[in-house]
């Protein structure tokens, strides 16, 4: 069967990825069958909200949900939700339901995403020990954050950082412990740790780097302590596991399916097997401007895979692929990132962190490979145009704030 000529899409797994494949689907004017099917019983929502103003309890839960009922209903989408998929039969183009059945497909898009690493100590089993992944995650931990009471969140990276600052707000005594040397390790440079680092201790939060967890203690199954490997022991009410993700392809590499952390996918989202695609979370896929491949994240790159796949299986354009980006709300500190600072020579720091509105240009080669914007929305827009042109840079015209971002972007574009 050639592209565009399906009959029925399957798609596995429901989430960003999931929510917009179908969406694009229809519009791009599949009229065939259409299953959706997913292991959460919620319908499709957005995750960002739930380690931010979802958790505070200033977002209502109507508003996380992509699309109402009616709209599958509407579109003719068959939903099978709580449902797991545990087996794919490439040969017979079907998919096996966790309760018995099958569905066969003439393409299946796997938008599994990817589920919180496991927290590898004694003890992790233990009530009030929480992960923060799913709308059900927040349900358990919500009630139970209740100022006065002590939180140990291990790992300092945004879903813990940004956690860290809910629980602040909300008055709870919050200790986040980070085995690397610093914050944010894995994701930004040494400035952005330090200003981050520097902003939850004023805001009362204990932040403790080099700091590798031992185990966790409890009493009558409940845990009462954080123990660390230099014998430090902090007492909690609450531990909140936030050490990463590992994307959910074992779907797929049970099937035959190439992976390597992630299920492989071309430039359309097209697995090894051509009437598989992936995307999201559990994809890696070719990072056009950067020149390699990799797994991405973040909204922006569920969106735009489920995109590709939409157009790739009704044999429509590719949709243009725009430069990577994420974002994270951490108190009043909005910080917007474009591009991927991995590997970058020369870094430039346009404005002055202690004003909390700035950026930071991370550059290879004289060319812009990522931004790092605090509060300065203009400095993020501006370089995702400079960092998909490829234009070449000096570093004294970025810092220098007498000339607006959007004219550095157009000069250096033009
Ligand atoms: C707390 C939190 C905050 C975040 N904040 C941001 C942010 O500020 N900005 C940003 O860009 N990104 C953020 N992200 C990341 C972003 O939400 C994810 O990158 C995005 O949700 C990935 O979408 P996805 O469709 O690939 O996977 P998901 O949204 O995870 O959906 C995958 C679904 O597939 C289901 N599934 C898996 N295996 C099976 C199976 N075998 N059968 C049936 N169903 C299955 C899963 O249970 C899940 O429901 C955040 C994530 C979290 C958890």
């Amino acid at each position: 069967m050639s592209a565009g000529e399906a009959r029925s899409i399957v798609v596995v797994g429901a989430g960003q990825a999931a929510a917009q494949a179908l969406q694009s689907l229809r519009q791009g004017g599949f009229t065939g069958s259409l299953t959706l099917v997913g292991d959460e019983s919620a319908l499709p929502y957005q995750r960002p909200p739930l380690s931010k103003a979802y958790m505070k309890g200033e977002f209502e839960e109507e508003r996380l949900y992509f699309k109402p009922s009616a709209w599958y209903q509407e579109q003719k989408i068959e939903l099978l939700l709580g449902t797991r998929v545990p087996k794919i039969d490439r040969a017979g183009q079907q998919i096996h339901l966790g309760h018995g059945g099958h569905i066969a497909y003439d393409y299946l898009i796997l938008a599994t995403g990817s589920r919180p690493r496991p927290l590898p100590v004694r003890g992790a089993d233990l009530d009030g020990v929480h992960d923060l992944r799913t709308l059900a995650d927040v349900e358990r931990l919500s009630p139970r954050m209740v100022a006065g009471r002590r939180m140990v969140i291990i790992g300092a990276g945004y879903i813990g950082l940004e956690a860290a600052a809910v629980a602040r707000q909300m008055g709870l005594e919050v200790t986040v412990l980070e085995m690397a040397p610093r914050v944010l390790a894995r994701v930004t440079s040494p400035i952005l740790s330090e200003f981050y680092a520097a902003e939850h201790r004023r805001q009362g939060v204990t932040i403790l780097t080099g700091a590798q967890l031992s185990r966790l203690d409890g009493e009558n199954g409940s845990v009462t302590a954080a123990v660390l490997a230099d014998g430090t022991r902090l007492a909690a009410e609450i531990v909140l596991s936030a050490i990463g993700i590992l994307p959910n392809e074992e779907l797929a590499r049970k099937a035959g399916i190439a992976c390597f952390n992630g299920i492989l996918v071309d430039r359309d989202a097209r697995t090894s097997d051509p009437h598989v695609f992936a995307a999201g979370d559990c994809a890696s896929r070719p990072l056009v401007h950067f020149g390699r491949s990799g797994r991405l994240e973040s909204v922006h790159n569920a969106i735009e895979q489920g995109k590709l796949a939409a157009a790739a299986i009704l044999g429509l354009p590719r949709p243009a692929e725009d430069c990577p980006w994420f974002w994270s709300d951490q108190y009043d500190l909005k910080l917007q990132i474009a591009g991927l600072s991995q590997g970058y020579d020369t870094h430039v720091i346009r404005g002055d962190p202690a004003s909390r509105k700035f950026a930071v240009f991370y550059l290879k080669g004289g060319t812009l490979i990522a931004v790092d914007a605090v509060n300065s929305p203009p400095e993020f827009l501006a370089s995702k145009k400079l960092i998909m042109s490829g234009a070449k840079l000096a570093s004294g015209v970025l810092s220098d704030t007498s000339t607006p971002m959007k004219d550095i972007a157009a000069q250096a574009t033009a």
